[in-house]
Protein backbone atom coordinates (compact mmCIF):
# COMPACT_ATOMS: atom_id res chain seq x y z
CA UNK A 1 0.00 0.00 0.00
CA UNK A 2 1.30 3.41 -0.78
CA UNK A 3 0.52 6.67 -1.71
CA UNK A 4 2.05 9.09 -4.32
CA UNK A 5 1.29 12.81 -5.41
CA UNK A 6 2.81 14.79 -7.93
CA UNK A 7 2.30 18.79 -8.85
CA UNK A 8 4.76 18.60 -12.24
CA UNK A 9 5.61 20.33 -15.03
CA UNK A 10 5.32 17.16 -17.30
CA UNK A 11 1.75 14.82 -17.79
CA UNK A 12 1.37 13.00 -14.36
CA UNK A 13 -0.02 9.75 -15.15
CA UNK A 14 3.55 8.27 -16.10
CA UNK A 15 4.97 9.65 -13.01
CA UNK A 16 2.56 8.37 -10.70
CA UNK A 17 1.94 4.80 -12.30
CA UNK A 18 6.21 4.51 -12.24
CA UNK A 19 6.38 5.78 -8.11
CA UNK A 20 3.53 3.12 -7.70
CA UNK A 21 5.39 0.61 -8.80
CA UNK A 22 8.20 1.60 -6.62
CA UNK A 23 6.04 1.17 -3.41
CA UNK A 24 5.14 -2.24 -5.42
CA UNK A 25 7.11 -4.06 -2.49
CA UNK A 26 4.83 -2.65 -0.10
CA UNK A 27 1.91 -5.35 -1.58
CA UNK A 28 -1.42 -4.17 -2.50
CA UNK A 29 -4.77 -5.84 -4.09
CA UNK A 30 -5.55 -2.49 -6.54
CA UNK A 31 -4.42 0.89 -7.62
CA UNK A 32 -5.57 3.98 -8.84
CA UNK A 33 -4.69 7.65 -9.68
CA UNK A 34 -6.52 10.90 -10.15
CA UNK A 35 -5.30 14.08 -11.96
CA UNK A 36 -6.74 17.47 -12.63
CA UNK A 37 -6.34 18.67 -16.20
CA UNK A 38 -8.04 22.18 -17.71
CA UNK A 39 -9.57 22.02 -13.75
CA UNK A 40 -11.34 18.97 -14.47
CA UNK A 41 -10.88 16.35 -11.40
CA UNK A 42 -11.07 12.50 -13.47
CA UNK A 43 -9.57 9.12 -11.63
CA UNK A 44 -8.85 5.49 -12.94
CA UNK A 45 -8.99 2.68 -10.81
CA UNK A 46 -8.04 -1.24 -11.43
CA UNK A 47 -8.12 -4.37 -9.60
CA UNK A 48 -4.88 -6.32 -9.44
CA UNK A 49 -0.97 -5.42 -10.62
CA UNK A 50 -0.52 -2.47 -11.88
CA UNK A 51 -0.36 -3.80 -15.28
CA UNK A 52 -4.10 -3.67 -15.00
CA UNK A 53 -3.98 0.24 -14.74
CA UNK A 54 -1.36 0.75 -16.88
CA UNK A 55 -3.36 -1.17 -19.72
CA UNK A 56 -6.69 0.40 -18.54
CA UNK A 57 -4.63 3.85 -18.87
CA UNK A 58 -3.79 3.28 -22.45
CA UNK A 59 -7.39 3.10 -23.83
CA UNK A 60 -8.81 5.33 -21.32
CA UNK A 61 -5.72 8.39 -21.07
CA UNK A 62 -5.91 10.51 -17.79
CA UNK A 63 -4.35 13.57 -19.03
CA UNK A 64 -2.96 16.67 -16.77
CA UNK A 65 0.31 17.38 -14.78
CA UNK A 66 -1.19 17.70 -11.17
CA UNK A 67 -2.23 14.08 -9.60
CA UNK A 68 -2.44 11.64 -6.85
CA UNK A 69 -2.06 7.89 -6.66
CA UNK A 70 -2.37 4.68 -4.46
CA UNK A 71 -1.73 1.03 -3.86
CA UNK A 72 -4.11 -0.25 -1.68
CA UNK A 73 -4.13 -3.11 0.90
CA UNK A 74 -7.95 -3.60 1.60
CA UNK A 75 -8.99 -3.14 5.46
CA UNK A 76 -12.11 -2.30 4.92
CA UNK A 77 -14.61 -3.40 2.16
CA UNK A 78 -13.22 -6.44 -0.33
CA UNK A 79 -10.68 -5.36 -2.73
CA UNK A 80 -12.70 -4.21 -5.86
CA UNK A 81 -13.14 -1.13 -8.40
CA UNK A 82 -15.39 0.41 -6.18
CA UNK A 83 -13.62 0.11 -2.76
CA UNK A 84 -10.08 1.57 -4.77
CA UNK A 85 -8.65 4.75 -3.93
CA UNK A 86 -9.14 7.40 -4.96
CA UNK A 87 -11.94 8.13 -3.68
CA UNK A 88 -14.29 10.86 -4.90
CA UNK A 89 -16.59 12.67 -3.35
CA UNK A 90 -17.79 15.92 -5.56
CA UNK A 91 -15.08 18.03 -6.01
CA UNK A 92 -12.05 16.06 -3.85
CA UNK A 93 -10.39 13.03 -4.66
CA UNK A 94 -8.41 11.36 -1.61
CA UNK A 95 -6.01 8.51 -0.89
CA UNK A 96 -5.35 6.73 2.08
CA UNK A 97 -3.16 4.67 3.67
CA UNK A 98 -4.02 2.87 7.18
CA UNK A 99 -7.86 2.98 8.96
CA UNK A 100 -10.03 5.72 10.02
CA UNK A 101 -10.95 4.08 13.55
CA UNK A 102 -14.06 6.57 14.10
CA UNK A 103 -15.49 5.98 10.60
CA UNK A 104 -18.60 4.40 11.99
CA UNK A 105 -19.53 7.44 13.96
CA UNK A 106 -18.08 9.74 11.63
CA UNK A 107 -20.13 7.88 8.53
CA UNK A 108 -23.50 7.83 10.80
CA UNK A 109 -23.00 11.86 11.13
CA UNK A 110 -22.99 12.11 7.07
CA UNK A 111 -25.69 10.07 6.59
CA UNK A 112 -27.98 11.90 8.95
CA UNK A 113 -27.19 14.55 6.35
CA UNK A 114 -28.60 12.96 3.70
CA UNK A 115 -25.22 12.19 2.55
CA UNK A 116 -24.75 9.17 0.10
CA UNK A 117 -21.89 6.20 0.35
CA UNK A 118 -20.80 4.03 -2.74
CA UNK A 119 -17.97 2.10 -1.21
CA UNK A 120 -17.40 -0.06 1.85
CA UNK A 121 -14.60 1.37 2.49
CA UNK A 122 -13.43 4.00 5.85
CA UNK A 123 -11.92 6.31 3.34
CA UNK A 124 -14.80 7.39 1.73
CA UNK A 125 -16.04 9.20 4.55
CA UNK A 126 -13.25 11.14 4.56
CA UNK A 127 -14.51 12.38 1.20
CA UNK A 128 -18.04 12.77 1.98
CA UNK A 129 -16.77 14.90 4.81
CA UNK A 130 -14.52 17.21 3.40
CA UNK A 131 -17.26 17.53 -0.06
CA UNK A 132 -19.51 18.73 2.86
CA UNK A 133 -17.82 21.38 4.03
CA UNK A 134 -16.41 22.55 0.36
CA UNK A 135 -20.56 22.63 -0.17
CA UNK A 136 -20.89 24.68 2.96
CA UNK A 137 -17.95 27.53 1.72
CA UNK A 138 -14.74 26.29 3.27
CA UNK A 139 -11.50 26.92 1.11
CA UNK A 140 -10.35 23.70 -0.03
CA UNK A 141 -7.38 23.67 2.73
CA UNK A 142 -10.12 24.58 5.26
CA UNK A 143 -12.24 21.40 3.94
CA UNK A 144 -9.44 19.41 4.37
CA UNK A 145 -8.19 20.58 7.85
CA UNK A 146 -11.55 20.59 9.56
CA UNK A 147 -12.33 16.95 8.41
CA UNK A 148 -8.47 15.91 9.77
CA UNK A 149 -9.74 17.33 12.78
CA UNK A 150 -12.10 14.77 13.18
CA UNK A 151 -10.66 11.77 11.98
CA UNK A 152 -8.49 9.00 14.54
CA UNK A 153 -6.33 6.33 13.96
CA UNK A 154 -3.27 5.75 11.73
CA UNK A 155 -3.24 7.18 8.42
CA UNK A 156 -1.61 8.83 5.62
CA UNK A 157 -3.69 11.00 3.62
CA UNK A 158 -3.65 13.24 0.20
CA UNK A 159 -6.21 15.65 -0.94
CA UNK A 160 -6.55 16.79 -4.83
CA UNK A 161 -9.45 19.32 -5.70
CA UNK A 162 -11.32 19.92 -8.88
CA UNK A 163 -10.52 23.70 -10.17
CA UNK A 164 -7.08 23.26 -8.27
CA UNK A 165 -4.51 22.60 -10.49
CA UNK A 166 -1.69 23.63 -7.72
CA UNK A 167 -2.79 22.09 -4.66
CA UNK A 168 -2.23 18.95 -3.05
CA UNK A 169 -3.08 18.60 1.16
CA UNK A 170 -1.54 15.67 2.48
CA UNK A 171 -1.23 14.64 6.17
CA UNK A 172 0.12 12.25 8.18
CA UNK A 173 -0.60 10.84 11.63
CA UNK A 174 0.59 7.12 12.40
CA UNK A 175 1.60 6.17 8.64
CA UNK A 176 5.17 7.83 7.12
CA UNK A 177 4.80 10.64 4.37
CA UNK A 178 7.48 12.30 2.37
CA UNK A 179 7.44 15.25 0.40
CA UNK A 180 9.75 16.15 -2.25
CA UNK A 181 10.70 19.08 -3.76
CA UNK A 182 11.75 19.33 -7.23
CA UNK A 183 12.39 22.07 -9.59
CA UNK A 184 9.36 23.76 -9.65
CA UNK A 185 7.66 20.77 -9.28
CA UNK A 186 6.49 19.23 -5.72
CA UNK A 187 5.91 15.38 -4.91
CA UNK A 188 4.20 13.72 -2.41
CA UNK A 189 5.08 9.80 -1.53
CA UNK A 190 4.71 7.26 1.36
CA UNK A 191 8.71 6.75 0.76
CA UNK A 192 11.89 8.75 -0.31
CA UNK A 193 11.82 5.33 -2.66
CA UNK A 194 9.26 6.10 -4.29
CA UNK A 195 10.01 9.66 -5.10
CA UNK A 196 14.02 8.78 -5.61
CA UNK A 197 14.12 9.09 -9.70
CA UNK A 198 12.19 12.47 -9.00
CA UNK A 199 14.19 14.29 -6.11
CA UNK A 200 16.75 13.45 -3.90
CA UNK A 201 14.98 16.71 -1.86
CA UNK A 202 13.11 15.01 0.81
CA UNK A 203 10.69 16.43 3.99
CA UNK A 204 9.83 13.40 6.50
CA UNK A 205 6.30 14.91 7.66
CA UNK A 206 6.07 14.48 11.58
CA UNK A 207 3.26 12.75 13.49
CA UNK A 208 0.02 14.77 12.96
CA UNK A 209 1.61 17.16 10.49
CA UNK A 210 -0.43 18.52 7.66
CA UNK A 211 1.27 19.94 4.25
CA UNK A 212 -0.52 22.91 1.95
CA UNK A 213 1.46 21.35 -1.59
CA UNK A 214 1.94 23.95 -4.59
CA UNK A 215 4.77 24.19 -6.99
CA UNK A 216 6.03 27.01 -5.09
CA UNK A 217 6.65 24.22 -1.87
CA UNK A 218 5.40 22.88 0.92
CA UNK A 219 3.80 24.54 4.06
CA UNK A 220 3.84 22.49 7.01
CA UNK A 221 1.55 22.77 10.40
CA UNK A 222 1.75 20.51 13.21
CA UNK A 223 -1.39 19.00 14.85
CA UNK A 224 -2.93 21.95 16.72
CA UNK A 225 -2.26 24.00 13.68
CA UNK A 226 1.04 25.89 13.84
CA UNK A 227 3.41 26.68 11.02
CA UNK A 228 6.39 24.56 11.63
CA UNK A 229 9.61 23.85 9.92
CA UNK A 230 10.69 20.24 8.72
CA UNK A 231 14.31 19.62 7.63
CA UNK A 232 15.12 19.25 3.59
CA UNK A 233 17.34 16.41 3.66
CA UNK A 234 19.46 15.30 0.59
CA UNK A 235 18.85 11.84 0.60
CA UNK A 236 20.54 9.14 -1.12
CA UNK A 237 18.64 6.15 -2.86
CA UNK A 238 19.45 4.56 -5.98
CA UNK A 239 17.51 5.71 -8.71
N1 LIG B 1 -8.51 1.41 4.94
C1 LIG B 1 -8.40 1.79 3.56
C2 LIG B 1 -9.14 0.79 2.68
O1 LIG B 1 -9.39 -0.30 3.05
C3 LIG B 1 -6.95 1.96 3.10
C4 LIG B 1 -6.18 0.68 2.99
C5 LIG B 1 -4.71 0.90 2.62
O2 LIG B 1 -3.90 1.27 3.50
O3 LIG B 1 -4.34 0.71 1.43
O4 LIG B 1 -9.49 1.12 1.58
Amino acid sequence: CGIVGVLGNHEAAPILVEALKRLEYRGYDSAGIATVNNGTLRRRRAVGKLVNLSDLLVHEPLAGKSGIGHTRWATHGAPSVSNAHPHRAGAVAVVHNGIIENYKELRAELLNCGMEFRTETDTETVALMTERYLKEGLTPVDAAFTTLNQLEGAFALAFLFDGEEDLIIAARKGSPLAIGHGDGEMFVGSDAIALAPLTDRITYLEEGDRAVVTRAGAEIRNAQGDLVNRETKTIQIDA
